[in-house]
């Protein structure tokens, strides 16, 4: 018979991490006047504008401790294998864990800006652990296991976003040796990544989707410069705009194999994309439970606002929809694991597509029930609105999760290989 019980040791699990939240996540957050990075003054209190908007030091260290307490507890590595010290979580259980943690709201466990979590979606690990030749796993696996040490993405150009395959950075080869030559745009966490994962041409010609090959290059390298950090609708900034001038790096530094480079990208984004989805249902249904919350206690015109179905009938829509999504993200993710994720890109983009907007549109409505401190930052609806809504873009944007549903839907992208689409990051 089939069941769509959540399974008894995941809720376990659900209450360990409320437990853990309880005893070693919110007594810090608490402390030192931590919460202002949370409160109304969260966006100047992450910000160093002296800095030019960089993401304040106080700020990342404190994201750092959450995760070391986290990974101390066992929960950050979650995802991972158990041979990396992981507990081998599988999609399913990611997409249950993260919905869970964002339906919490906004908090030192799950921050929405910088993506941190006290269960890491640690997309890097995951692709070092799949891709990496044995001396990168051996120069890389523990760092990225602690959250030590990152690489940023570096597949987005100033000229080419949804187009990767037209990407214009080239990499040449001359012995052992590779000469990387162009710009990438948007490299998030540039500002603390000690090396950059660069797509670049090494053969074929634009359009073609093979011939891109990935490589790790060390963000010290001569030639390497980061030309500008780029701000956005939620400060601050790690996204940078990087150039390559006659950048060298050895052999070793090609990740994935020569050519392979659109495999390892689709792989970042099918994996990322689920997880997203399932932050953004979370997040939404946050937004909603606040909302029915608020309008049980306001009472304008001498009775509850709930009594209004003009309150209640918009309420109803996105709650809806959030059950609605809930079942795709499980199956999804549940397809994912059983059949390989490859075999439901659709799907998944399904849910990536739908997700970012129920979230946008719930952090909406929620700011109009709660009239106007719902606009103030002493409410957290801004912040989620201004979070997902990035989500509507990066990942690749909702026009390209609709060009990879029609794929499949007119047959001309198949289930098994990653063909020639941007999703970029
Ligand atoms: C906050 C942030 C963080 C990011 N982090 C990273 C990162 O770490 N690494 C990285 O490499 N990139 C990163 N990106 C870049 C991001 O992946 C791109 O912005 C995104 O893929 C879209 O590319 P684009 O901006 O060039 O838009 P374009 O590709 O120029 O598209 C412009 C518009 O046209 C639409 N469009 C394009 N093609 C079609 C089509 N065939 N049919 C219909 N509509 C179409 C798009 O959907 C979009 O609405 C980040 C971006 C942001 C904003």
């Amino acid at each position: 018979m089939m069941n769509f019980d959540i399974p008894d040791n995941l809720m376990e699990y659900l209450q360990e991490l409320d437990h853990f939240i309880e005893q070693e996540i919110l007594p810090l957050q608490w402390q030192d006047d931590n919460n202002r990075f949370f409160d109304h003054r969260r966006e100047d209190a992450r910000t160093d504008w002296e800095r030019g908007g960089l993401p304040n030091e106080d700020w990342e260290a404190l994201l750092q401790e959450a995760k070391r307490r986290a990974d101390a507890a066992g929960h950050f590595r979650f995802a991972a294998p158990a041979e990396y010290g992981g507990r081998n979580g599988s999609n399913l259980e990611m997409a249950v864990i993260r919905e869970h943690l964002a339906t919490r709201g906004l908090g030192l466990h799950n921050d929405l800006q910088n993506e941190h979590s006290i269960v890491g979606n640690n997309v890097g690990l995951l692709l070092m652990i799949h891709y990496g030749t044995a001396a990168q796993k051996a120069q890389w696996i523990e760092d990225l296991s602690e959250s030590r040490r990152g690489f940023t993405a570096g597949i987005t150009e100033t000229a080419h976003g949804s187009d990767a395959t037209h990407m214009e950075t080239t990499a040449a080869r001359d012995g052992d040796i590779w000469t990387i030559n162009g710009e990438k745009s948007w490299n998030t966490g540039i500002h603390k990544a000690s090396h950059i994962l660069t797509i670049a041409r090494t053969s074929g010609s634009a359009g073609d989707a093979s011939g891109l090959t990935a490589f790790l290059v060390p963000t010290d390298s001569p030639g390497f410069k980061v030309e500008e950090m780029l701000w956005t609708f939620n400060m601050p900034t790690d996204h940078g705009r990087v150039s390559f001038t006659d950048v060298k790096v050895s052999d070793s530094c090609v990740f994935g194999g020569e050519g392979n480079a659109l495999q390892v990208v689709q792989h970042f984004f099918n994996e990322n994309r689920i997880r997203q989805a399932a932050s953004s249902l979370g997040a939404a249904q946050f937004c909603i439970n606040e909302s029915v919350s608020y309008a049980q206690q306001r009472a304008p015109f001498g009775k509850p606002l709930s009594r209004n179905q003009g309150i209640q009938f918009p309420l109803v829509e996105l709650q809806t929809q959030a059950e609605m999504l809930r079942a795709l993200v499980h199956k999804t993710a549940w397809q994912m694991d059983t059949y390989g994720a490859f075999s439901v890109s659709d799907k998944v983009s399904m849910c990536n597509l739908v997700a970012n907007r129920l979230c946008c549109d719930a952090a909406d409505q929620a700011m109009q029930v709660h009239g106007g401190l719902g606009y103030s930052r002493h409410t957290p609806f801004e912040h989620i609105y201004r979070h997902h809504r990035r989500y509507r873009i990066t990942e690749g944007t909702e026009e390209i999760q609709k060009r990879r549903v029609a794929g499949y839907l007119f047959g001309f992208m198949d289930r098994t290989a990653p063909k020639g689409v941007n999703t970029t990051a």
